[in-house]
């Protein structure tokens, strides 16, 4: 075979630095002799519109979008699939063979595929965050489990507001906002961090201790993929704590569904799930 990249992906975002995605994907494209390659793209919030005009003009594949832009990048694409319209935020880009961009959410399934039974257990959850991926979090709490009750807390309530606005015309689950001020005196199945609190550049203190809104089974799971203080001090506590490192390998799978139509290989899952 030769070894001229015939496909090209990206992961747009700011910061990208740390990103593990483009491990994930070239590992896969190794493991199965695919020509494609997997870069970081990064783009500051202040040059997003020329940067992505740019991206339009140039030979790409399909990205995914991370922080902050995975609402933002809605207003550029040519399609959107209707789960990703209905959650408001898009990871994934699929650039068809005319050129036109179509967005994706892979976010929810990963986020539910590395939950325990694919949290069909779940009966009530605490959201902290209201961006991208807290969106995708509820949705996918709501949407496919048994949960009756959800709460979302966020630096700026109104924020969460607006999830719970959206949601509540698909759904007739429970749901409130709370803001850092309340004191929450309700316990939870599962607590998620979905803030940016304790990624790499951004000072590593939990934006609420877990440990008094749980009880004995409750899964604490932040989606930051390295050890945060927030799930050491629910793991101090004795409770299942789950890392943000399965979720991102399972929306890896989903978004190279979309590109390839095609799954990860078991022996490449597995060894990609064993990593952290
Ligand atoms: P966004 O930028 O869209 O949202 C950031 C969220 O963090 C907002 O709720 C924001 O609150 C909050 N926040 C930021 N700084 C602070 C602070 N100092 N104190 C309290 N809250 C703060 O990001 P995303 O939703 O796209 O991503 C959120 C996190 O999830 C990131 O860490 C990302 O890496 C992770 N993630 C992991 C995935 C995985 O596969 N493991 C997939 C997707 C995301 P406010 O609204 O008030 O600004």
């Amino acid at each position: 075979m030769s070894n001229k990249i015939s496909k090209r992906f990206a992961i747009l975002g700011y910061p990208v630095e740390h990103s593990l995605s483009p491990d994930i994907h070239n590992r896969v494209f190794e493991e199965l002799s695919l020509p494609y390659s997997y870069e970081k793209i990064s783009i500051t919030p202040g040059e997003f519109i020329q940067k992505i005009s740019l991206l339009k003009l140039s030979d790409w594949n399909g990205f995914n979008v991370t922080v902050p832009f995975k609402s933002d990048i809605i207003s550029v694409l040519d399609k959107i699939d209707p789960i990703a319209d209905q959650i408001g935020a898009v990871n994934t880009i699929q650039i068809e063979k005319n050129g036109k961009w179509k967005g994706f959410n892979t976010d929810y399934l990963g986020f539910l595929r590395a939950l325990p039974n694919e949290g069909t257990d779940i009966k009530s959850c605490l959201i902290i965050g209201a961006g991208g991926a807290a969106r995708a979090v509820a949705f996918g709490i709501i949407s496919t489990t048994q949960c009756t009750r959800l709460a979302i807390i966020n630096r700026s309530q109104n924020r969460a507001e607006l999830i719970v606005e959206d949601l509540k015309k698909h759904s007739a689950v429970s749901m409130q906002t709370y803001s850092f001020d309340d004191k929450i005196t309700e316990t939870f199945d599962l607590i998620v961090n979905a803030t940016t609190k304790g990624l790499k550049g951004i000072a590593d203190s939990y934006p609420i201790d877990p440990v008094p809104l749980a009880h004995a089974h409750t899964i604490v799971y932040d989606l930051i993929y390295k050890p945060t203080q927030f799930l050491k001090i629910a793991q101090s506590a004795g409770l299942k704590t789950i890392n943000g490192w399965p979720m991102l390998v399972f929306q890896a799978e989903e978004a190279f569904k979309i590109w390839t139509g095609r799954n990860f290989s078991e022996s490449v899952r597995k060894e990609l799930l064993s990593k952290y």
